[in-house]
């Protein structure tokens, strides 16, 4: 029954969103890992706009492994917590450039291992440039799964395993873009525009706002 639910939800998900991508701006492993970083606690347009100069600033491991803090920290200010990101993103560089001669692994066990990159940043780079099946747990993901009660835990890492036992491995990266996509335009935090949601009939949401639902 499990198996159907999800399938269902995935299927009119699919369909919903069928231009579900990143909306983070990048070109190469490199960005997409400075985008991802910039990305916590932040919009994707905002770290859009900052990346903009930046990657025409940085294009190397080594450019950021260089960079002057306080130099940095303004550069990436209006992303948020700059001090901690530039700190983590010189290191990061410093790290590529010194154990992996300036490129981005393409492994969990690796990319785990650098300055401010958890499972979720892995998976995201794992994912979407390294071609590789992964399920990334961002806010949106993790929002929409806990209403349509795909997961239950309270960790985002807990809910990657949730979801990595109920979705079919060659799914795991697409089905995160479109239940992100979800998140994003449809089932929103605030205010989740039920009264449009295509899985509407299958949320039990204590979050719902509207339903057709006659029960
Ligand atoms: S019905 Fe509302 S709360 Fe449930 S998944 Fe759809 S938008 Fe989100």
């Amino acid at each position: 029954m499990k198996e159907e639910r999800v399938k269902k939800i995935l299927s009119l998900l699919e369909k919903a969103y069928p231009d579900a991508k990143l909306v983070l701006h990048y070109n190469n492993p490199l960005e997409l890992l400075i985008a991802t970083i910039l990305a916590a606690q932040c919009t994707d347009e905002r770290v859009n706009k900052v990346t903009e100069t930046l990657f025409k600033k940085c294009k190397t491991a080594q450019d950021y492994a260089s960079a002057e803090q306080d130099v940095f920290e303004q550069e990436i200010r209006s992303t948020g917590f700059y001090k901690n990101k530039a700190k983590n993103i010189i290191a990061c560089g410093k790290e590529l450039v010194e154990r992996f001669d300036g490129k981005v692994p393409d492994t969990m066990e690796d990319l785990v291992t650098l300055p401010g990159v958890g499972r979720k940043t892995a998976s995201v780079l794992l994912g979407n440039i390294f071609g590789k099946q992964a399920v990334a747990v961002d806010t949106h993901v993790f929002r929409v799964s806990h209403r349509l009660e795909l997961a239950k835990a309270n960790d985002p890492d807990k809910v990657e395993q949730e979801l990595c036992k109920i979705i079919p491995q060659e799914k795991w990266t697409r089905s995160c873009l479109v239940v992100g996509t979800h998140g994003r335009r449809t089932c929103i935090a605030r205010k989740p525009l039920c009264n449009v949601c295509v899985v509407e009939k299958l949320c039990h949401s204590p979050d719902k706002i509207y339903s057709s639902r006659q029960e």
